[in-house]
């Protein structure tokens, strides 16, 4: 059986994340820093650490069949690659922001401006499609400290909470992406049947993730009430208790609708709520 390879940053915003997610799906394998590949012991597969601008490509020339990456940098390098699965983490927006103290106000008065990036290709193809034409400077880093030092009128970089820009004197003033971790393959890669066990065993962690694991104890009057506020995989298990008017009631729910939930469920009658987080759920 051929091994296959995952390549993943080596350092940086996603790389533990990826790791996590990796070993969650119950691969085992060594995370030592110094190392550029590390074999997995129960699964074939081989896992590359390598920066993230090199993912992508190295996954469309098929060096390695899958990868973890932001969005924004498989757009930015236009390869070509299957996307597999979002992931859920790095989640990010690539902003064009302006000096809090611009009389900027609308996006065409960007028009013969100059706009510092490290994403020239999709700042560029935004652009385009707004019928605006600035001067895009293309830089490695460091772009939200152009403007202060009068390299630039405006910025295009990447937000998550929006706390570098504020300390920079900057605001954001329009969204052209909006990013986060992706699983990719390269072109075919998702017929490999080790690839799809992969993708199934991501999937039932991510699922996990989003929900947790309730046991209750209810009166069997209330019990309708309780139960038309859950959803469960197929339907909430009810165990009888060994007081006779009561049952408990097991099932799963969305993490995202939690505490709304938690307190419907208490005023429909429910008691002695116990919330569990799950590692997998396979359907
Ligand atoms: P490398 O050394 O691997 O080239 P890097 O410095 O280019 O790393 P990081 O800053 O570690 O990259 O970011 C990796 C990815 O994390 C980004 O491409 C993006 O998808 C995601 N990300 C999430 N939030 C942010 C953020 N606030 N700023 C930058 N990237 C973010
Ligand atoms: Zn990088």
């Amino acid at each position: 059986m051929k091994t296959l390879k995952i390549a993943i940053q080596k350092s940086g915003r996603l790389n533990e994340k990826s790791v996590e997610l990796l070993k969650n799906c119950g691969l085992n394998f060594e995370n030592y820093k110094s190392s550029l590949i590390s074999p997995v012991s129960n699964f074939p597969l081989e896992i590359l650490f390598l920066r993230d601008d090199d993912i992508p490509e190295y996954v469309q020339d098929g060096i390695a069949d899958l990868g973890i990456v932001g969005e924004n940098v498989i757009q930015e390098t236009e390869v070509e690659v299957s996307y597999l699965q979002k992931l859920g983490f790095g989640k990010c927006s690539l902003k064009i922001a302006v000096p809090n103290n611009n009389t900027i106000t609308d996006i065409n008065q960007l028009n013969g401006k100059a706009i510092a990036t490290t994403y020239p290709v999709i700042l560029g193809k935004y652009l385009k499609e707004k019928g605006i034409t600035s001067d895009i400077r293309t830089i490695s880093g460091s772009v939200e400290i152009s403007p202060g030092l009068g390299l630039s009128d405006a910025i295009c970089d990447l937000v998550s909470t929006g706390g570098t820009l504020k300390s920079n004197g900057l605001m954001p003033f329009a969204d052209v992406m909006s990013s986060e971790a992706v699983l990719i393959g390269s072109k075919g890669s998702e017929d490999n049947h080790l690839v799809q066990e992969l993708i199934q065993r991501i999937q039932s962690v991510l699922r996990a993730k989003e929900t947790k694991y309730v046991v209750l104890n209810v009166e069997r009057k209330n019990l309708p009430a309780v139960l038309a506020l859950l959803p469960g995989v197929k339907s909430p298990s009810v165990v009888p208790l060994a007081e006779g008017d009561w049952v408990a009631v097991h099932t799963v729910i969305p993490e995202r609708d939690f505490w709304d939930r938690i307190s419907q469920l208490k005023q429909a009658g429910a008691q002695g709520i116990v919330v569990m987080p799950i590692e997998k759920i396979i359907l």
